[in-house]
């Protein structure tokens, strides 16, 4: 509860997001808190005041819009904001996250109202640290941090790439209970190369091409060690970062600071857990599965290089790990004979004769699961489809591209080429889908299922280090949640319905790692079992309940 000394009053506390309770406000707190005449006399509840909003919200013509209202909410008066987000996950995620903020990124410069997070550009080197000292949170615990250079799979959006660090943060709030204060949202804006943007009058970054040389990698170090002098509990989320940057950045910065990247480490884990999920209805291990990726990005990579750790966790040799992964990009599959390949693509550049085709590979390599991750639509065709679902029983699709447009396949046409046969997830929400007289459900493998709770497990333990085994843990949790009725539907996650119970429990699994390994830099508790830690770990996760004020 807080003092009345330390609290706003009169219009200040209605603009307040933090402590604004709008109509909520009691009788005795507009009279404390000099709220007399500034309010409508009825005090409303706060169900009161989630149906307003949710009346408003569907009265909006379109998903733009109602992402505007829901950030115009958040801006206004955050524990309404997430009480309404917490209670309507399932509606309201693909709004304020993917697919619709996508579109909010997109019109970032054109919808904006208020600022939220900080701006660090090149214009400001050598003055991070001032920067970080203007936040107006003391310690801030989850920084997500992108240069805006791929967004989602949008490309680069520069400044404007800002709403997906303020979506993500939301994410950390209403899944893992992350307090709102403590999220720090960062945008490096560095320039950018997208032409409409800076024909765009009104874009609102750096009017300038992205830089590219030693002066973008002085501005990360000078923001890595700037958070390490003031804010040196904070977990750094890398986000949205170009290829070329992120997997070098987190190389570079992982063995050094509490970091991990979530286009990289978040999609493996929460593939590897569809992946996982799904054997529970194909049949088979991990280790006798052979799977053709269809992009060689951080996605890609990332999702080939957590199934390659989960198979040496269970004993299988690297060699025989990686020889289970294959991959096709944008030159066709990858195979030895191929030059100049990236660091992280080396390890995946098989012995094979060149293919351009993706049907041919399917044939070639007879895999028994494809994971679309290359934002191209469509490729996952009639024939390829079909092809899968000769060579396997149960074939495996995932068709993980975002937004909706850019999916591989639909859930429709996975299950209708397939004879209702594939089990099928997707990046970005599909609906049910009728099939006979069956209803299929398709799962979405949202990173919103793993990086809320690897983060409030790394806030828990206060760990200085997130370790690989920390995200195979998260997603051999989810594919455990799984329920045997979620599956039968054909459903791969557990209902976003769930998501505080998951991210808890992934949390206890994480801050079980960091004190057993002796990263945690808070001290360990007598019994450091996950099962231990569940309640403490409960215990400190936010909720979106008013304060009463007295
Ligand atoms: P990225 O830019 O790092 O990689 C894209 C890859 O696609 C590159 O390897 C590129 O060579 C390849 N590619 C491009 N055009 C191609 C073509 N015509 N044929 C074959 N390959 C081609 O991007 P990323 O981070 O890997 O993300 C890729 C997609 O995956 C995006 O749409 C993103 O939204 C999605 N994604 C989904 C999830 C999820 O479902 N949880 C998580 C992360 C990313």
């Amino acid at each position: 509860m807080a003092t009345n000394q330390e609290l706003p009053r009169g219009v200040k506390i209605l603009h307040d997001p933090v402590r604004n309770k709008g109509t909520a406000f009691t009788d005795a707190e507009r009279d404390l808190l000099g709220l007399r005449g500034l309010l409508p006399p009825k005090k409303c509840s706060a169900a009161e005041q989630e149906q307003r909003i949710l009346e408003n919200l569907h009265k909006k013509a379109n998903d733009l819009e109602r992402y505007i209202h829901l950030v115009s909410l958040q801006d206004r008066n955050e524990t309404l904001f997430y009480r309404v987000v917490v209670n309507n996950i399932e509606e309201i995620m693909p709004l304020i996250y993917t697919p619709t903020v996508g579109k909010a990124c997109q019109q970032f410069s054109h919808i904006y109202r208020r600022p939220r997070g900080l701006y660090i550009s090149l214009q400001e080197r050598g003055r991070v640290r001032e920067i970080l000292g203007n936040w107006p949170h003391r310690d801030p615990r989850v920084i997500v941090v992108t240069d805006g250079e791929r967004i989602l799979g949008l490309g680069d959006l520069g400044a404007a790439g800002m709403g997906i660090p303020i979506g993500k943060l939301s994410l950390y709030t209403a899944c893992a209970g992350i307090r709102p204060t403590d999220c720090l949202p960062v945008m490096l804006d560095v320039g950018t190369n997208n032409e409409n943007l800076l024909n765009d009058p009104l874009y609102l970054g750096l009017e300038r091409r992205r830089e590219r040389g030693p002066a973008y990698d002085e501005l990360v170090a000078e923001f890595i060690d700037a958070v390490q002098q003031e804010f040196p509990y904070a977990l750094i989320q890398l986000e949205d970062f170009g290829n070329r940057n992120a997997f070098r950045l987190l190389e570079h910065y992982r063995s050094r600071v509490c970091l991990f990247d979530d286009d990289i480490q978040g999609t493996g884990a929460v593939a590897l857990s569809g992946l996982l999920a799904a054997l529970r209805l194909t049949g088979g291990a991990l280790a006798d599965q052979r799977i053709l990726f269809f992009g060689a990005g951080q996605a890609g990579i990332g999702i080939g290089e957590t199934i390659v750790a989960a198979q040496i966790d269970e004993g299988v040799p690297e060699e025989q790990a990686r020889q289970a992964c294959w991959f096709f990009d944008s030159q066709g599959l990858l195979v030895d004979s191929r030059e100049n390949l990236p660091p992280q693509k080396q390890p995946f550049a098989h012995k094979h004769q060149p293919i351009t085709d993706l049907a041919e590979a399917v044939r070639m390599l007879q895999p028994t699961a494809i994971i679309g991750c290359a934002g191209k639509p469509g490729v996952f065709s009639e024939e390829v489809v079909t092809l899968m679902s000769e060579l396997n029983e149960r074939p495996i699709v995932f068709a993980l591209s975002n937004p909706t447009a850019n999916a591989e396949c639909t859930a429709e046409q996975a299950y209708r080429w397939s004879e209702g046969r594939a089990v099928f997830a997707s990046g970005s929400p599909f609906d049910p889908v009728e099939l006979g007289n069956k209803t299929l459900v398709p799962g979405q493998g949202n990173n919103a299922y793993i990086f809320p709770g690897v983060g409030l497990g790394a806030v828990a333990s206060a760990t200085s280090r997130v370790t690989d085994e920390m995200f195979l843990a998260a997603a051999r949790l989810l594919a455990r949640h799984v329920s045997e009725e979620d599956l039968a539907l054909g459903r791969v996650y557990p209902p976003l319905t769930s998501i505080r119970d998951v991210s808890a429990l992934i949390a206890a699994e994480v801050a079980s790692i960091a004190y057993r390994d002796g990263l945690a830099r808070r001290e360990a508790p007598p019994d450091i079992d996950p099962a231990s830690l569940l309640p403490g770990i409960r215990e400190q996760m936010f909720q979106p309940i008013y304060p009463h004020y007295a």
